[in-house]
């Protein structure tokens, strides 16, 4: 079934993004005007740029495009919400507007010409697309090793995420819909969206290099990210915690007994460096154990409080062409 003319926004969180916004809005003009020329997606289609707290000229980039470019929307978030943050507010406004719609980044990693191809595993009835990278070439040694580490760790911790997806997808607005429904405070976007289910697919592609600025994630930023991840989604950690209490607590019992026998066959008084270094062992473990329980806690005391998780001071969408389904 071909469900032609379905209105596209492609929503894309920006944080200091003033260098590659004309170049990725020129690229992402020319592929819309395209895919409406082949009937892929309709005139009212849009691209909705989120302004996640930049501190450069982004907002202002934005409003001009806004004015200049047939396609070009935007929200203005208060402050740096964080990447996460952003795409969830570009999502929940875009879903009043789009049957459908793709997440990208402002650099243009991820290939825009995949976006066909997810246009078309969507008109055979597919609500989520993944886009999967399938080399990571041009990433840098260290990006790619640590990130292969850790989808293949959050799956050994048994956390349904997909392998090598970033934040490269298309949703419909009924997925969006039900994302809505998931009211999380510690946003980790990838492992949530396959919890919604529904016909997915994925579609493969080669991430390119940043074709300008810098990466916006850091090494704390990515390990936090990571971590968030982790404990959202999994309390393995603390099982294997109370595991690992219970085999050390079985090896003490064992020691125990050799020490009481050792102190009734021969009266030596040494011991000195087994006592130090078990101190020294279960000190650390100890700290360690209370170390991720705390995490866990942090995690419940942040959900608890329930504050929004992003707010809006600016929408600019063009008037007449946005009309709300
Ligand atoms: N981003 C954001 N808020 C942040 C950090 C990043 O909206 O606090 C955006 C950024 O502008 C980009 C996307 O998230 O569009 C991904 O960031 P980046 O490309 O720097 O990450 P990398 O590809 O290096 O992982
Ligand atoms: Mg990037």
């Amino acid at each position: 079934m071909k469900k032609s003319s379905s209105c596209l926004y492609v929503v894309i969180p920006c944080y200091n993004e003033e260098e590659v916004l004309p170049v990725t809005t020129e690229k992402l003009t020319e592929k819309i005007n395209k895919m409406i020329k082949e009937d892929l997606i309709n005139k009212n289609s849009k691209i909705m740029y989120v302004n996640d707290g930049s501190k450069d000229k982004t907002w202002a980039l934005i409003k001009e495009l806004n004015k200049s470019n047939k396609y070009v929307t935007g929200v203005n978030l208060s402050k740096n919400r964080g990447h996460q943050n952003a795409l969830l507010a570009g999502l929940m406004i875009a879903k009043e507007y789009a049957d459908i719609v793709i997440s990208m980044d402002a650099d243009l990693q991820d290939d825009i010409n995949v976006m066909d191809k997810m246009i078309e595993k969507y008109n055979e009835g597919c609500d989520i697309v993944y886009g999967v990278r399938s080399a990571r070439k041009t990433d840098t040694f260290f990006k790619r090793t640590t990130a292969e580490l850790f989808y293949k760790f959050m799956a050994a911790l048994g956390v349904d995420i997909v392998y090598n997806h970033a934040d490269y997808r298309l949703m419909t607005k009924r997925a969006l819909t039900e994302l809505e429904n998931f009211k999380e405070v510690n946003l980790f976007l990838r492992g949530i969206i396959p919890l919604i289910g529904f016909d997915t697919a994925k579609v493969e592609y080669e991430r390119n290099e940043r074709f300008a600025g810098v990466s916006k994630y850091p090494l704390k930023k990515m390990l936090s990210f990571a971590l968030d991840g982790i404990l959202s989604f999994s309390i393995k950690p603390i099982r294997l915690i109370t595991l690992s209490g219970f085999i050390i607590s079985f090896l003490s019992f064992i020691f125990l007994i050799y020490v009481i026998i050792g102190h009734f066959i021969s009266n030596n008084v040494t011991g000195w460096t087994t006592i130090v270094s078990l101190i020294c062992f279960f000190g650390g473990f100890q700290i360690l154990c209370i170390g991720i329980i705390g995490e866990y806690i942090g995690k419940i005391y942040s959900e608890t409080k329930q504050r929004p998780r992003y707010i809006i001071k600016d929408i600019l969408l063009k008037e007449k062409e946005n009309v709300k389904k």
